[in-house]
Parts: C-alpha cells; sequence; structure tokens
C-alpha cells in the first residue's frame, strides 16, 4: 500500500478562489480606512453620516502625502516595539505547557499557554503608568488616539509583509528533532494549491514558528487583542482630557469589551481546539484579521463615542438592561463552549446526554445548549455584539457595522465547519442534522 502523502493539493477553493481572496485582501484594508476618515475628529465636526466629499477631502494629494502617511516613522517604532515586546512576553513569561491536536506527520505541537502571567503583567504596566503620570496623561494614549490613521496603516502593511515571510518560510524543510536531515512542514489543508496569491491569502503553513515562538497562536491573541484594549482606553483618555468626564456609553462599551479581551487572553487553552488553530493555515486571512481588524474595527463604537457631537449619556436603565444582555450572551457562549469541552474530555456525564455515536468513534452531542441549535455558542457570542453597538444609540449605522460584519462571519464560519464535519461524520451528521436543526439562532436560523 502506498504512503498517503502528507500535504495533499488542495483542490476545493474558499471565497470563491482568487477572485475572491483578491477582493478580500484589497477591500477589507480599504474599509478600514474608510473607518478612520469617517469617524475622526477632523470629519466628526460636519457631522457623522457616509459624506464622501468630506472623505475625500481628507485623502493624501500626492504619492508623498501617502508614503509619510503608510511609513510614518513614530508609528512604525511603536508599533515594532509593541509586537516584538509582547512576542518576547510571550516567550519568556512562565505558563500551562499543553498540548495541540495530533498533526498529520503524527506528530502533536506543544504550546505555551500564558494567557494569565501575560493580563497581569500588562494591567499592572497600565495602572502603573496611569498613577505616575501628571494629571493622568498618558502620552501613549495620546499618540495611539492622535495617530490612528497612520497605526492603522502600520498595522495593515505589517500583517502582509509577516505573510510573505512565513508564506516564503513555508517552502523551507525543517530541520529534523535529532538534529540529523529536514522533514517537509506540514501545510493547512486549505492553502495548498500552488497559486501564490490564493494560499498567501488562506494561509500555506499550518504552524508557522519561529523558535519558541508560535506565530498563529500568539497572533490570534496579544498584539491585536491587548491594542483592541489600548485604543478603547485611548478613546476614554481623549474624551476625559477634551471633555472633562468619560460618558457612562463610552465607559459602558471599554469595560464590557475588556471584559471580553480579558477573557479570551486568560482562556488562551481554549483556542487550541479552534478551526483557527487546528485547520487553517496562517495567510493574510488570519494576519490582517488578528493584527489590523480586530483592532481597529472592533474599537469603533468607543471611536464614534468619544466624538463631541456624538457625546452620549444613557443613564442607570439603559446600562443595566445592555450590561444584562451582554451577560446574558456570555453566559450563552461561555456554558456552551463548556459544556462542549467537558463533553469531549469526558467530564460530562455522558449517561445523562443524548448524543450520537459516530463512525470515527467519536460522539456529537445533541441535549443541553447543544440540543438547541448546532452553534448556539455563535448565537450567544452575537449577543455580545449587539451589546457593544446598542450604548451608540441611533445616531449612525456606522458603529453597527459589528454586528453586521460578525453575523456574516458566523454564518461563513458555520458553513465552513458544516462542510468539514458533513465529510468528518458523514451519515452520523445527517442524523445530528434531523436531531438538531437549527444553526445558529433556535427557531430562527
Ligand atoms: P465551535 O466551538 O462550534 O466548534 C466546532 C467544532 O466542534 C466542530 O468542527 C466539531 O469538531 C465540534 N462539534 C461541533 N458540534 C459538536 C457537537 N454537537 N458535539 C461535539 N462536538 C461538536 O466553533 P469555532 O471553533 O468556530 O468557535 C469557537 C468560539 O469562538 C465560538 O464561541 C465563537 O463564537 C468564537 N469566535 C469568535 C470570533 C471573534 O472574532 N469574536 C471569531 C471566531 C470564533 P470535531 O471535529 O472536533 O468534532
Amino acid at each position: 500500500m502506498s504512503k498517503p502523502v502528507l500535504n495533499p493539493k488542495t483542490t476545493h477553493l474558499e471565497f470563491s478562489g482568487l477572485p475572491g481572496a483578491l477582493a478580500i485582501s484589497i477591500g477589507l484594508p480599504a474599509v478600514l480606512i474608510l473607518f478612520e476618515l469617517s469617524c475622526n475628529r477632523v470629519y466628526s465636526a460636519q457631522g457623522i453620516s457616509l459624506n464622501f466629499a468630506a472623505i475625500k477631502d481628507q485623502l493624501p494629494n500626492s504619492w508623498e502625502a501617502v508614503k509619510l502617511l503608510v511609513f510614518d516613522p513614530l508609528c512604525w517604532k511603536a508599533y515594532l516595539t509593541w509586537f516584538f515586546t509582547l512576542a518576547a512576553c510571550d516567550v519568556w513569561l512562565p505558563g500551562q505547557t499543553l498540548k495541540g491536536v495530533p498533526l498529520r506527520d503524527g506528530t502533536q505541537l506543544t504550546y505555551k499557554i500564558n494567557g494569565p502571567a501575560m493580563s497581569i503583567l500588562f494591567i499592572t504596566v497600565l495602572v502603573y503608568r496611569w498613577y505616575t503620570c501628571e494629571n493622568h496623561y498618558m502620552p501613549e494614549l495620546a499618540f495611539v488616539y492622535n495617530n490612528i490613521l497612520q497605526l492603522t496603516l502600520t498595522t495593515i502593511v505589517f500583517a502582509w509583509l509577516l505573510v510573505v515571510f512565513v508564506y516564503v518560510c513555508s517552502f523551507i524543510p525543517l530541520r529534523k528533532p535529532n538534529g540529523v536531515g529536514t522533514h517537509e512542514r506540514v501545510l493547512s489543508i486549505n492553502g495548498n494549491t500552488g497559486n501564490v496569491i490564493y494560499d498567501w491569502f488562506i494561509g500555506r503553513e499550518l504552524n508557522p514558528r519561529i523558535g519558541p515562538l508560535d506565530i498563529k497562536l500568539y497572533c490570534e491573541l496579544k498584539p491585536g487583542m491587548l491594542l483592541w484594549l489600548l485604543i478603547n482606553l485611548s478613546c476614554c483618555h481623549y474624551q476625559y482630557h477634551t471633555q472633562g468626564s468619560v460618558s457612562d456609553s463610552l465607559a459602558l462599551v471599554t469595560a464590557m469589551q475588556m471584559f471580553y479581551t480579558f477573557d479570551g487572553v486568560l482562556n488562551e487553552a481554549g483556542v487550541l481546539s479552534m478551526m483557527d488553530i487546528t485547520t487553517d493555515g496562517f495567510g493574510f486571512m488570519l494576519s490582517f484579521g488578528d493584527l489590523a481588524l480586530v483592532p481597529w474595527s472592533y474599537s469603533l463604537q468607543s471611536r464614534f463615542l468619544c466624538l463631541p457631537e456624538n457625546r452620549l449619556d444613557l443613564g442607570w436603565p439603559k446600562v443595566i438592561g445592555i450590561t444584562a444582555l451582554m451577560a446574558l450572551g456570555f453566559y450563552i457562549f461561555r456554558s456552551a463552549n463548556q459544556q462542549k469541552s467537558d463533553f469531549k474530555n469526558g467530564k460530562l456525564d455522558h449517561k445523562n446526554f443524548k448524543s450520537i455515536k459516530t463512525e470515527t468513534g467519536s460522539k456529537l452531542l445533541c441535549d443541553g445548549w447543544w440540543g438547541l441549535s448546532q452553534h448556539i455558542n455563535y448565537f450567544g457570542d452575537w449577543l455580545i455584539g449587539w451589546s457593544w453597538c446598542l450604548p451608540t444609540g441611533f445616531q449612525s449605522v456606522l458603529p453597527y457595522y459589528y454586528v453586521i460584519y460578525f453575523g456574516a462571519l458566523l454564518v461563513h464560519r458555520q458553513m465552513r465547519d458544516e462542510a468539514k464535519c458533513r465529510a468528518k461524520y458523514k451519515k452520523s451528521w445527517v442524523e445530528y442534522e434531523r436531531q438538531v436543526p437549527y444553526k445558529i439562532i433556535p427557531y430562527v436560523y
């Protein structure tokens, strides 16, 4: 019998193949730039709406001006310091060592999970700076707020370059653990088409690493998520120092997103079983998503609310109502994920929960949260998104971008996961779909 090929050629293309990959690689960075031009101090003086004439006025009118914005030396210095300092902390901070899922070559990678240590260090540095700065004016936060466009461009270009580096490295064989000879790298099942642009976009290598640093796990949580938090704080800082106080709406959005960010970083171990780590390669889609899209688009509500003309004071009843929505969404999201994880790890009493035994030997849970819909965790996550948008009131559709974009992302993710599970579980998946017919929202979709 012939040996199975380690890295089979990819035949199924996502996002309609090359045209989709090109459209996303150009379109999403353009959307981020549009957000900045539609939601900043200069423009807001003219009122928030998508006024393309006013946006056009802000565009640089020469190649020199474009270069100054894209390659602002201070912004590059700041971002490289941020990225590599956090990377060094990721490598050196203590943490728990966990094994990832078994790979196609029979090996299992080990990961250092130090989200808790990173969170403690980050909060300590932040609180220390806040206490020691005169009048609580933090130059670092003012720098972030005053350079949003330049920093957005810096992260986009950095994400682009990082993927070029990772793509090139994916062709270099790895040294064997015993130091004698080399072996092929494990590629993503989705990113081995042979088309340079498509593979660069979707991600060729499954687990790119530089020495002890796992690039994909590191980028998934730390530089992007913590930057998102920093941007929100920079908006509070701006509002406090220009308007004398922080509105309850902005404080609420910042607090809820801070909670979500830290929850993600603290539960770093949960990421190891996510599709991003187990299946997807590290391409522009993930690099741009983690490093640029998350911080600059998820912070849109704060950037909107900190502007003087959008300032909104909600009052306690609305603050409590929105907090309750976030709590409900979070409860569904966290307990559903926990229930699946406990089920898979054998911690859940299998006798009391209905499940389907599959041909692969594993079981599909179709009870508890997982009896309500196939991705009830996505529904919880989407409710959380609503709780972040509602504090902006109904002044503009712009800050509602998140629930629209995230809804589309979750539906696309559900379809990808369904295709994977259908291929893996075959008849058992059909039976699972019969028992649990709703995909995300119970009784709706
Ligand atoms: P899921 O946590 O839903 O995991 C799907 C996988 O779980 C399937 O491929 C299958 O894997 C297994 N599975 C599915 N149904 C069952 C079942 N009934 N019983 C047992 N196993 C099952 O999806 P994701 O990994 O995509 O998402 C994880 C979390 O991350 C979600 O809560 C999501 O909302 C969140 N998320 C947040 C994002 C953000 O930007 N805020 C972006 C993306 C995700 P197997 O092959 O092991 O059986």
